[in-house]
């Protein structure tokens, strides 16, 4: 997961934690990065979700701490993949990926025969973080 950046250097996928109005910390963020520059950019595939998240705390919020790896599946594959010390290469997290969508689905498969429509939803939401990446 390699990406050129501005100044010709190659940017490296990393999680980071990003601070939000000096408030609130968002830990486990993917972001590319580049040593030579020290330029970040937000992965492309999890963008809308980080601005949607940081959206809900306002311009003035309280202080708070949020794991984004516990609340966007992407972040979860990555973090479950440097937990294990794996790369974060394409075909690593196109495995895991493919991996935790199956869970996603067999929880899912629990879900519909509970009749429980709120955590179906919830399920829906986070199979749709993982088919987020290919559109980016
Ligand atoms: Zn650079």
């Amino acid at each position: 997961m390699l990406k050129s950046c501005a100044c010709g250097y190659t940017m490296k996928l990393i999680l980071r934690t990003v601070i939000h109005a000096h408030k609130v910390s968002i830990a486990n963020v993917p972001v590319y990065s580049c040593e030579n520059c020290s330029r970040n950019e937000v992965f492309p595939g999890v963008k809308e979700d980080l601005g949607r998240l940081i959206g809900r705390f306002g311009s003035k919020p309280e202080p708070d701490r949020i794991r984004f790896d516990e609340v966007h599946e992407l972040a979860g594959v990555l973090r479950h993949l440097l937990e294990r010390k794996l790369p974060l290469q394409a075909s690593e997290v196109a495995r895991r990926t493919e991996e935790r969508t199956n869970e996603l689905l067999d929880l899912l498969l629990v879900a519909d025969s509970l009749g429980d429509e709120k955590w179906k939803a919830e399920l829906k939401c986070r199979l749709a973080q993982l088919s987020a990446q290919y559109i980016a």
